[in-house]
């Protein structure tokens, strides 16, 4: 679903919070970064994640050195640009759409690459709140054929594969950047009927990956993630880099390098200049949450130490998975989160377009993919009680008729009714409606 979204870079230090900040509030001041002197205009900031889970980061280029157009035979044009639904949960329109790209598998390993992006989806869903949210999301793999198969810079530094989408590790001479060609990577990415969020699941077993925050493409997805295929543990970092894209979320870790904050209270719902007691004072931030069990560990509270700022900011928890991979959202992280899915997802669909006039003899069906969810029926704008979270109903089910057939209003309501989204500004995402028209 294609709804607003940011153009800002999502990602990086100093320059991406503030520009981060544009939708959501008050920019973050920037910190003195050395690395934006010397930076050529097209470079884009990314995160690095370390297997042990600590996460930094790295200006690196937009265009990779390795791609290259495939070599191409007839099963190889083919191939090139297939684009095959992993997971199928709805239309478009109603579903939070992730596009898995592959690269470094040639045209005989794209069965291969499907596979890796499965298994790579099946790591993300697993994770909180994706697991109970997971049929808002449809997954759609889009085969890129590759000259040579694996990526460069595995299993040497000097290794040399030319690829589709040019992946790379030792990218900014870090081992475990693995970076990508940002323009091959849309030329793909427009292939999917929609791309919400990116992924590219690179053709390799070493440990890797890369977080990059909007490229200001005009696909308009929220930001690209790239892991390792075959590497059970890369997964954890897209879990992390959506906690940017959807959930709005800023790090709650502390970047090398950075001094005290000293600006203004940040946009970012996670974190805030604030300790808790002045948020319980005030009604601020994540004060709904404070003194509550959260399910990364621990208790909500004030944490120093956020933002990628050693002091000055605090977090909600000790250690999220927006501080180290391979851990859980907290408790305003996960509401987020699932905020985030709302906005380019429904808890209510049907199969029949709301287009369709129903008859007296017609039957109905709608969908709720998230389990919970509750269902009203209203006609002409009153309940009508007996239909309940009645999934399916017959338009004879509605109740006594007039002498003569004349038309009416039907509307289904659903409501998310969960507890893990408190905040009133967040909650009317919950709820959706449809409504038909209906002669009986
Ligand atoms: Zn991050």
């Amino acid at each position: 679903m294609r709804t607003s979204r940011f153009t800002s870079v999502l990602l990086a230090g100093a320059t991406t919070l503030s520009a981060f900040a544009v939708g959501a509030g008050p920019a973050v001041a920037a910190a003195p970064d050395p690395a934006a002197v010397t930076a050529s205009p097209g470079d884009q900031e990314v995160e690095v994640f370390a297997e042990d889970g600590a996460i930094s980061r790295a200006k690196v280029p937009t265009a990779s050195p390795f791609v290259a157009e495939p070599v191409m035979n007839a099963a190889g044009a083919a191939a090139d640009g297939a684009v095959t639904k992993i997971v199928n949960n709805g239309s478009t329109d109603s579903k939070l759409d992730v596009v898995m790209i592959g690269d470094g598998y040639t045209a005989s390993e794209q069965d291969k690459f499907r596979k890796d992006a499965a298994a790579k989806w099946k790591d993300i869903s697993a994770v909180e709140p994706y697991a109970t949210y997971r049929k808002l999301f449809n997954v759609w793999a889009v085969g890129a054929v590759s000259q040579q198969s694996g990526v460069s810079g595995d299993p040497k530094q000097d290794t040399v594969r030319k690829t589709a989408l040019g992946s790379h590790f030792w990218c900014n001479s870090i081992e475990r950047l693995l970076c990508v060609d940002i323009k091959a990577v849309d030329t793909y990415a427009a292939k999917a009927p929609q791309a919400d969020l990116v992924i590219v699941v690179s053709n390799t077993a070493k440990y890797g990956g890369a977080g990059y925050g909007s490229t200001q493409s005009p696909l308009g997805y929220e930001g690209i993630a790239t892991v390792a295929g075959g590497n059970g543990a890369s997964g954890q970092i897209a879990v992390h880099e959506t906690g940017h894209s959807l959930g709005k979320l800023a790090d709650e870790y502390v970047a090398e390098g950075t001094t005290p904050y000293k600006g203004p209270e940040p946009g970012q719902p996670n974190i805030s200049t604030l300790s808790a007691d002045r948020m319980r004072q005030d009604k601020a931030k994540w004060y709904r949450w404070l003194g509550k069990t959260s399910p990364d560990g621990g208790t909500v509270g004030a944490y120093q130490g956020a933002g990628n700022y050693p002091s000055g900011l605090n977090r909600p928890t000790d250690n999220s998975v927006m501080r180290s991979l391979g851990r859980e959202f907290n408790l305003p992280g996960r509401e987020a989160m699932i905020a985030g899915f709302y906005r380019r997802a429904s808890p209510l669909t049907s199969g029949t377009s709301v287009t369709t006039r129903l008859t007296a003899t017609d039957r109905l069906t709608v969908d709720l993919p998230v389990s919970g969810t509750k269902l009203r029926w209203y006609l002409d704008g009153k309940e009508v009680t007996a239909l309940r979270d009645h999934k399916t109903i017959a338009v004879s089910d509605l109740g006594p008729t007039g002498p003569k057939p004349s038309a009416h209003e039907l509307k289904a309501v659903a409501n998310d009714p969960t507890s893990a989204v408190v905040d009133p500004a967040l909650t009317p995402a919950l709820t959706r409606s449809l409504v038909w028209s209906v002669t009986r």
